[in-house]
This record gives C-alpha cells, sequence and structure tokens, in this order.
C-alpha cells in the first residue's frame, strides 16, 4: 500500500510522563514521517508538568492532538477515549514511556497491509523485568485462563495496532470498566501477533502501583467470565453434600450413644465454613458493585481541556452524551 493512501492515529495515554513526551515524539516522528499520521496524547489526570510538556509538541506539530481528562481515569480509559477521537484508517496504541518502540509499528503496518485486523505486539521475555513483575504477570493470565473463557494473549501490553472497522467496535462497547485485552480477545476478526523486545522505561517509574494492577486484575477477571460465580456455587453444593454427611453421621453415633464432647471439631468447622461464606459473598459482591456501577451510565471519561474541535465524531449523541463529556 502506498504510504500516503491512508492515515495512522497514535493513541497514547499518559500519566506524570513530563519528561517522555518530547523524546517520544521525537521517535514517533523519526519513524513515521514517512507516513501520513496523527497522534492522540491523553492526559490522565496527571500531576506533574505533562500538560506543558504535550501543549508544547502540540504547539511545534498539527498532527498532535490532545485530550486532557478532569482526573485519572486509568490507563484503559484513557486508550479507549483515544480511540474514541481517532480518525486513522488504523490505529495503534502504545505506552508513553517507550518501552513500546516506535519501530515495530512498521511491522505491524505491513500485517495490516496483508489483512490483519488486529495486531497484537508480544514482549519477548526481559530477563531485565523485575522478578515480581514477571511472574505477578504469568500467575494472572494463568488464572484468568483457568477462570475465564477467554484466551487472553500473555505477555500482551496494549501495544496493538488495528483497523478503523475494529476501532467502531471498540467505541460502541458501552462498558466503563473496560479491559482492552480481553475485549481484543473477545471481539474474534483476524487477528495475528508479533514480538518485539521491550525498551526500559525512559524517564521516571512505573505509573501501576500495585493497587492499580490488582485493580486491572480483578477487572479482567470479572468482565469476562461468571465462572468464579459458578466456582462459588460448586463450593457451596459441595459443602452442603458434606454437611448433610455429617449430619447423617452425627445422628447415628447420638444414637449409638458414642458421642463425645467436641469442641474443637465444631470450632473448626464454624471457623472454617463462615471464611468460606464470606469469601463467596465477597466474590457475588464484586460482580453486584460492578453491575451497580454500569448501571449508573455515568460517562466514562470527563475531558477538561482538547484542542480537538467538537466531539467525537465517530459517536452518535446518545452514545456520545454517555461516552464523554467534555466541560
Ligand atoms: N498510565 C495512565 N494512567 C494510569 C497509569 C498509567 O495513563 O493511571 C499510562 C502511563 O503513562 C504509560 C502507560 O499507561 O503510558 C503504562 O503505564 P506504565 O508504563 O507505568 O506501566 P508498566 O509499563 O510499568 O506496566
Ligand atoms: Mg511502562
Amino acid at each position: 500500500m502506498e504510504n500516503n493512501a491512508f492515515l495512522v492515529s497514535i493513541v497514547v495515554p499518559c500519566f506524570d510522563e513530563a519528561d517522555n513526551i518530547q523524546p517520544l515524539i521525537d521517535r514517533i516522528q523519526d519513524v513515521l514521517s514517512p507516513y501520513q499520521h496523527e497522534i492522540i496524547l491523553v492526559n490522565d489526570g496527571s500531576k506533574d508538568a505533562t500538560q506543558q510538556a504535550i501543549e508544547s509538541v502540540a504547539a511545534t506539530y498539527k498532527s498532535i492532538s490532545y485530550l486532557s481528562f478532569s482526573r485519572n481515569f486509568g490507563h484503559q480509559t484513557a486508550i479507549k477515549a483515544g480511540i474514541d477521537y481517532a480518525k486513522g484508517d488504523c490505529i495503534v496504541t502504545m505506552d508513553a514511556d517507550l518501552q513500546h518502540p516506535p519501530e515495530t509499528i512498521i511491522n505491524m503496518l505491513e500485517f495490516w497491509g496483508q489483512g490483519f485486523e488486529v495486531i497484537t505486539a508480544i514482549r519477548i521475555d526481559d530477563a531485565n523485568l523485575p522478578w515480581f513483575k514477571k511472574w505477578s504477570s504469568k500467575g494472572f493470565y494463568w488464572l484468568l485462563s483457568l477462570i475465564s473463557d477467554e484466551n487472553v494473549t500473555p505477555q500482551g501490553a496494549d501495544f496493538r495496532l488495528f483497523d478503523k472497522k475494529i476501532a467502531a467496535v471498540i467505541r460502541n462497547m458501552p462498558e466503563n470498566n473496560i479491559y482492552l485485552r480481553g475485549l481484543f480477545s473477545w471481539i474474534g476478526y483476524k487477528q495475528t501477533t508479533l514480538k518485539y523486545k521491550e525498551e526500559k522505561r525512559f524517564f521516571g517509574s512505573t505509573k501501576y502501583s500495585t493497587k492499580k494492577m490488582l485493580k486491572l486484575a480483578s477487572n479482567g477477571i470479572t468482565s469476562f467470565s461468571i465462572k468464579p460465580l459458578r466456582i462459588a456455587l460448586a463450593i457451596g453444593v459441595m459443602f452442603a453434600f458434606l454437611a448433610f454427611g455429617y449430619g447423617v453421621y452425627a445422628i447415628i453415633v447420638m444414637v449409638l450413644g458414642l458421642t463425645v464432647s467436641g469442641w474443637a471439631s465444631i470450632v473448626a468447622a464454624i471457623v472454617f465454613l463462615s471464611g468460606l461464606q464470606l469469601m463467596v459473598l465477597g466474590v457475588m459482591g464484586e460482580y453486584i458493585g460492578k453491575l451497580y456501577l454500569e448501571n449508573k451510565k455515568r460517562p466514562h471519561y470527563l475531558i477538561s481541556k482538547t484542542n480537538i474541535n467538537g466531539t467525537s465524531p465517530q459517536l452518535d449523541s446518545y452514545k456520545q452524551e454517555r461516552r464523554a463529556a467534555v466541560f
């Protein structure tokens, strides 16, 4: 395909990335200058000078636009907002910290030219990755594949290119608590993966606190599966049978006059069963909470400042109202 026959949109979520903006833009420009492109920087409620850095690069390049959230809405929502506003024939989502080498985009474009609609970049296992990050990520994907129906690509990190057709599908997803890795696996279409070597974060440290990571993990599990509820039910049924059996046993030993004082066994049973009940209730609460939050139908994000004229062109007015409120 001719380089100028299509427009590439690059969507970058930025949270406290002030020092990374300029180097990132330089790298992207180096790689993408032969292509028609736009870059959408989404400032996810940064507390540092990210907004100034963004406005400064936007003043230099007219291909750069930005959306600035009224507060921190999270990485996944920031990507979603960028997709809502992207006008490209294909859209790339990537991190702001240069861990995702822009050169990989060229390889992704080749696959797209061959007709693939979603191209997900997969990190080659890096020996330098912190021990905790590596194993927590491995453990999470193992758990996810065990208890959910989706086959989420491990080592994927929201570094992907997809066709505008897919962008339209994602835009019209009504859910508020979005989990993109699961969603991309759920939608189907013609997908492929390619490997990339993750670079070191350019400036600063990770913006994914343990709390944010746990939230993402819980969202990943509950967004795509009700298996935990079924597992809870299965455990409940199993223990009901056990309890019934134990009841029968208790009656028999009582009739036979074999009862002994069984304080320890009673306490153990109560503690164990009540712990189990609380766990099951917790799982249910997680889903009910999710229903509650989705039902409020609040906009997915609030934009306090942008240099994009008008609202997202691709959303109809009702969805527009729900998806993004701009003040
Ligand atoms: N990010 C964001 N909002 C957040 C946390 C992170 O927009 O609440 C962005 C961050 O600026 C970066 C990307 O998401 O562009 C990935 O975050 P990070 O590099 O900190 O995660 P890690 O690579 O350590 O998993
Ligand atoms: Mg990173």
